[in-house]
């Protein structure tokens, strides 16, 4: 889809791709129920004055940001965040008005433009781009909500937190920019040490106080908080929190260990995995001792054994670094991956498996009965983090919404 594509073809184009959504290779499952009662759960923890803005950039953490960015406002969130002007364009083609903003940097004069066409927010980190803001809007006669970012300790966007009196005093010379709210972003939210969290508190709010005493200006909306900090404590809420990954139901850190009177994240927000990965079996078969298994024979047979392939690979999403460590659910059971994940199939070892069948489902992520497998797992596996596992299954794979 382009920028400049008019809003019905666009339209078009998403209905006939949905035509051929299915369940017959692998696919993603978005429980919308689990979204839902998130959502109720994460709105219970704020006060009534703080607004809950679902961050639902890279489509959604890669559940579906349509599908989700619904749910959430039906569920009474109220604001959206994305990362790219291209993915607030689509949420506005899916007929989605509540306020986006894009927390990512814009800088072209055509983006600009954009904005304001879709009526998205955009987020200022530097005077330069205010500039450019500014300029490009004065020609077209509107005026933008913008989101002041300031950088207090994050060292990623933002102006530095200490020149957040001169940056705002700039703003107000722009009549073509309305101040909808100053922000930052925590940098180490979700671990046990807590005091750069607080420093960044304290800065944030130490730039806001230079704002009332030096300009006499006091912002109309302030927000600092994650999903880390909104989990962690009340005093980082602010106005408005910017939560992504709780919302999908992960802990930002499942390894937390200092929470407020030695309760565990599950006590103060017991969260609900939405995102299921499932695939078919396409093939079984049987195999003699010291048969190598998949590319590179990474794994061989120490014993007659019998093989499912399933039609799931790294294409899809799934690393190929997990090979001969994967884990699966077939009917509340684990089952053993074995050999490398190839491009589009892998395979399992069901020897232990009696009656199992071609075109079964098996889950990879997800909940069996008593059995679960979470991104957590696969993220600690492969020493990285769960939201990096949740972005990366792919387009190919359908997003199936239940319930
Ligand atoms: C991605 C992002 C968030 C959401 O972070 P989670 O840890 O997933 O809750 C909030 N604010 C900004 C600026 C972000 O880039």
């Amino acid at each position: 889809m382009v920028l400049s594509g008019n809003r019905l073809t666009a339209k078009v184009e998403i209905a006939s791709s949905s035509a051929f959504l299915n369940t017959d290779r692998a696919w993603v499952e978005i429980n919308q129920a689990a979204l839902y009662q998130n959502v109720k759960t994460i709105k219970q923890l704020l006060s009534p004055k703080t607004s809950l803005m679902a961050v639902v950039k890279a489509d959604a953490y890669g559940h579906g940001a349509v599908t989700v960015a619904k749910t959430v406002l039906d569920a009474g969130g109220e604001a959206l965040a994305v990362a790219t002007l291209q993915e607030g364009i689509d949420l506005r083609l899916a007929d989605i008005d509540a306020p986006i903003l894009v927390l990512g940097a814009i800088n072209t004069i055509e983006e600009i433009e954009a904005f304001s066409r879709w009526d998205l927010e955009a987020t200022l980190c530097s005077p330069q781009q205010a500039q450019v803001f500014a300029e490009t809007l004065r020609k077209t006669g509107k005026t933008l909500p913008v989101h002041l970012k300031l950088d207090t300790g994050m060292s990623r966007l933002g102006v530095l937190w200490e020149e957040a009196v001169a940056f705002v005093s700039l703003i107000q010379q722009f009549q073509e920019l309305e101040i909808k709210s100053i922000y930052s972003h925590l940098a180490t939210a979700d671990e046990n040490e807590e005091s750069f969290m607080w420093l960044q508190k304290s800065r944030f709010d130490r730039a806001i106080e230079r704002l009332k005493t030096s300009l006499n200006y006091t912002p109309p909306c302030l927000h600092l908080a994650n999903s880390a900090g909104t989990l962690r404590d009340r005093s980082l809420h602010y106005d408005l929190v910017r939560v992504g990954l709780a919302l999908y139901g992960l802990s930002p850190s499942p390894k937390f260990t200092s929470m407020p009177e030695g309760r565990s994240l599950r006590d103060i927000a017991p969260l609900e995995p939405v995102l299921q990965v499932k695939a078919r079996i396409t093939q079984i078969k049987d195999l003699p001792a010291g048969a190598g298994v998949s590319y590179g024979h990474k794994y061989i047979t120490d014993r007659p054994c019998r093989i499912a392939v399933v039609g799931i690979g790294y294409a899809d999403g799934v690393p190929r670094n997990l090979s001969n460590r994967l884990q699966v659910l077939w009917k509340g059971q684990k089952l053993q991956q074995i050999g490398a994940i190839t491009m589009d199939q892998l395979m399992l070892d069901v020897t232990s498996c009696d009656n199992i069948q071609v075109g079964e489902i098996v889950t990879l992520i997800g909940k069996e009965g008593e059995q679960s497998l979470t991104a957590d797992d696969w993220a600690q596996q492969l020493g990285t983090i769960s939201w990096e596992i949740l972005c990366g299954f792919k387009h190919r794979l359908p997003r199936l919404a239940k319930g």
